[in-house]
């Protein structure tokens, strides 16, 4: 996200050589070079130059032997002339002069060379005057050197002046010599000052390359540290940004209401970020889309800007879906998922408002309590899918049918209530009509056409109300009535009938709730052996665990249900619940090495086997539950048997898949035994009202003895109820009955304490057993 490591390119080197810098160094070397070498130069120039000045003087020497020599010949010339000398002697004096300008002197010439010309000619013309020198007498001599006078002064002079030509000579020397010193001085100079001049050059060049680059090197620095600065802030922004989103997430996440969660976003983000102001839409169809503005002065890079705006967008939509997730809840909690109306709790929250509305501005509220009429037996013939989708249909019916302050609620099952604030009592039975009349249509939901009708209870408000719950009080038992055989369907609620209904109703109503609520259950009483003293299976009892009251038996409310026409909903989820206590706990308590699979045994309503489909559905029960039905003993009583031709049909269908079927309470109706032998049976139960406390002897001894042969004759095995004593338990197994039940054993037991049960009596029976 951020470039955090300097780029290395960005980093010049302080000083870096240029071509021109290169180029006058190797410019400063060479003339170095020049230097050292004019240098040695003109140095072995002056040694030359002073060995040409020692030369000259041997040159000197030589002349002022020369001079010497040219004079001892003009003496011997005079000598000569005076007679003293002979003209040989003379001529040896020539000699001499001859072998001294012979001599080659230091500068590598004869002498004779280093004289000037005139000397020579002089020299010449007194040769031509030694050579016709002869020895004459004296007289005669002093004519002729009188004659050759002059020549003689001539050479004279001529030799005096060899000392002023060899003066000449030298001073040219001296003079070439100090010309070519001056000059390699100066060009020793020049060389030196270019030098010099080039040098500085190249090292003020240098210099202000290096100073240039130090300050550029360290505007860079500087630059690159502000950038980490900007970078370190940025970073800390960014986490700072973080931990608040994250803050806020945890808010949202502990329920703080959402709306405070929004309004905050603004303040703590914009708290952060300098310069920026962040505003949440709160209200309206832009609710939660984020503005970000940056001032011109803020120092936020786009790219920071943009990820912090990133951060709160998911916050807001964090808020956002919570918010949904609370709305869906919300409306979950408050409605029918099936149908998607209102449900029960809505129901009572409108009419409390309906209530309040008619305190407060006059009329009455009402509430209309409808219920599909049959929908049990279109439930159970069409089957639940399609049963489902007229429930949905009625409500689709009743939701467009529904104005302004009326409320539609499915309320559970087949049950639905329309709740509203009327002007008077006529307006609110007029619109119960229409509604009712509304709700009676052709549903094409299942195979074939099916006519819908509806029963509608009605309850208004009077002036002295008893409130919402006593109003939909009176509703249910408007319905209750409108469904009785002669009414049309449609019943308003009076006062009166109310009071004829009184306790039976609300005893009717509360079975009705107590199976909405799953106030019933099941307790498990062991069945034994006597053969072993073993358990063999279970007989599912009936229980009523009324809120207030406490644990109820069958006997007081099993009339009850029946007439509420709940029983046949109450005995289908008795059957699943018991098989699936079965394959849930039941299996897996029995010792199976003793007596195989053990068995649940059903108690089923007269009612239920009206229902063609109860074969049906115990098979299926079976299945869904994964109870084999081998496993499976329903118990029924002589009068259905002896009544209902589809009763003992349906039976015959189930035994002949492995269902067994026992005969309850033999012994109590009209027996015909010899019947028996006509009826789908395996098990006969003798009734406990045959069956003594203490002891089983006498006459009763002998029924029970008797009523089991019967039954061996016919296949059938007996199952003694209520033993409650060794001794009649004893009895029982000399007289060869096969099973038992009573509180000698177990009372019926909830079914965890019933598992805890046959886990004990097994281990007990298993101790006995090995001693
Ligand atoms: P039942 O089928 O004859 O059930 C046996 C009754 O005898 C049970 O009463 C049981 O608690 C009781 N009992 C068991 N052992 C003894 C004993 O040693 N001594 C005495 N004095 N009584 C004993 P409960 O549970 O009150 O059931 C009463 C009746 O209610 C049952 O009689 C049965 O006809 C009916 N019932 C129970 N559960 C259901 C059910 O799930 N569906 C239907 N349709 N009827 C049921
Ligand atoms: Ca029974
Ligand atoms: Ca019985």
């Amino acid at each position: 996200m951020f470039d955090l490591l300097p780029n290395r390119n960005n980093v010049d080197a302080v000083f870096r050589p240029r071509i021109g810098q290169i180029i006058l160094s190797l410019f400063v070397i060479v003339g170095i070079a020049l230097f050292a070498y004019f240098s040695f130069t003109s140095h072995s120039a002056q040694r030359e130059i002073r060995e040409d000045l020692y030369a000259q003087e041997t040159d000197a020497s030589a002349l002022s032997f020369t001079q010497r020599d040219a004079f001892g010949l003009a003496f011997s010339m005079a000598e000569w002339g005076s007679g003293l000398q002979d003209s040989r002697e003379v001529q040896i004096a020539r000699a001499l002069l001859g072998q001294r300008l012979g001599v080659i002197t230091s500068s590598g010439e004869p002498t004779i060379n280093a004289a000037p010309e005139s000397f020579r000619s002089a020299l010449q013309d007194l040769d031509e005057i030694i050579v016709a020198l002869t020895d004459v007498p004296v007289e005669r001599r002093l004519t002729i050197i009188r004659d050759v006078d002059p020549v003689v002064e001539t050479f004279l002079t001529e030799t005096r002046l060899l000392s002023q030509a060899f003066q000449e000579r030298s001073r040219a020397v001296i003079e070439e010599a100090v010309q070519s010193r001056n000059q390699a001085e100066l060009r020793l100079i020049v060389t030196f000052g270019l030098v010099g001049a080039a040098l500085l050059i190249l090292v003020t060049w240098i210099a202000i390359d290096i100073d240039r680059g130090y300050r550029r090197a360290s505007e860079m620095i500087d630059s690159q540290r502000a950038e980490l600065k900007s970078t370190i802030a940025t970073l800390q922004r960014t986490q700072e940004v973080d931990v608040m989103a994250s803050k806020l997430i945890q808010q949202i996440s502990d329920g703080v209401a959402v709306d405070q969660v929004l309004g905050e976003v603004g303040t703590a983000f914009a708290g952060i970020l300098p310069g920026v102001r962040v505003d949440v839409e709160l209200n309206g169809p832009q609710r939660g889309s984020v503005h970000v503005v940056a001032n011109s002065d803020s120092t936020l890079s786009e790219e920071e800007l943009n990820t912090s705006v990133s951060r709160i967008r998911d916050v807001v939509s964090v808020a956002l879906n919570r918010e949904i997730a609370e709305q869906e809840l919300k409306f979950q909690r408050t409605h029918d998922a099936l149908t998607g109306l209102p449900n029960r709790s809505v129901l009572t929250e409108e009419t409390r408002r309906a209530l309040l509305a008619s305190e407060r501005t006059g009329g009455v509220a009402a509430i209309f309590l409808m219920d599909i009429d049959r929908f049990r037996d279109f439930n159970n013939s069409l089957g639940h899918s399609v049963g489902d989708i007229l429930l949905i249909e009625l409500a689709d019916r009743l939701r467009s049918t529904v104005t302004g302050s009326e409320v539609a609620a499915r309320l559970s099952g087949d049950e639905y209530a329309v709740v509203a604030h009327f002007r008077d009592r006529d307006e609110a039975v007029s619109r119960a009509r229409q509604i009712f009349d509304e709700l009676h249509f052709t549903s094409l939901a299942g195979a074939t056409e099916t006519n819908v009708s509806v029963s509608m209870g009605v309850a208004i408000s009077a002036t002295d109300h008893p409130g919402a719950a006593g109003l939909q009080r009176s509703s249910a038992m408007a319905i209750y009535l409108a469904k009785e055989a002669d009414r049309s369907g449609f019943v308003v609620f009076s006062e009166s009938e109310h009071s004829a209904l009184s306790d039976r109703l609300s005893e009717e109503l509360a079975a009705r709730n107590a199976l909405r609520n799953g106030e019933f259950t099941l307790f498990y009483q062991p069945i034994m052996r006597l053969e072993n003293n073993r358990p063999v299976g279970v007989e599912a009892l009936l229980r009523w665990d009324r809120p207030g009251i406490g644990v109820l038996c069958p006997d007081a409310f099993l009339e009850t249900t029946r007439r509420a026409g709940i029983l046949v909903e109450l005995s289908e989820e008795i059957i699943e619940e018991a098989l699936s206590f079965w394959s849930r706990n039941l299996v897996k308590a029995f010792d199976l090495g003793q007596d195989g699979m053990p068995y649940v045994s059903i108690n089923i309503d007269p009612v239920q086997l009206d229902d063609p489909l109860f074969a049906t559905f115990i098979v299926g029960a079976a299945r869904r539950n994964s109870v084999p039905l081998a496993a499976i003993v329903l118990e029924v009583t002589e009068h259905v048997l002896s009544e209902s031709p589809m009763a003992v049909e349906q039976l015959d269908a189930l035994r002949r898949q492995g269902v067994r079927i026992a005969l309850d309470d033999f012994g109590t109706g009209y027996s015909a035994l010899s019947q028996a032998q006509h009826l789908p049976l395996d098990i006969l139960k003798v009734d406990r009202s045959f069956i003594p406390i203490d002891e089983l002897a006498g006459r009763d001894r002998r029924l029970v003895s008797d009523i089991h042969a019967i039954a061996a004759t016919l296949g059938l095995s007996t199952t003694v109820e209520g033993v409650e004593s060794r001794e009649v338990a004893a009895t029982l197994r000399s007289l060869g009955v096969e099973f038992a039940q009573g509180y000698l054993y177990s009372e019926p037991l909830p079914e965890d304490e019933c598992i805890n049960w046959i886990h004990q009596w097994t281990s007990l029976a298993n101790a006995e057993g090995s001693n």
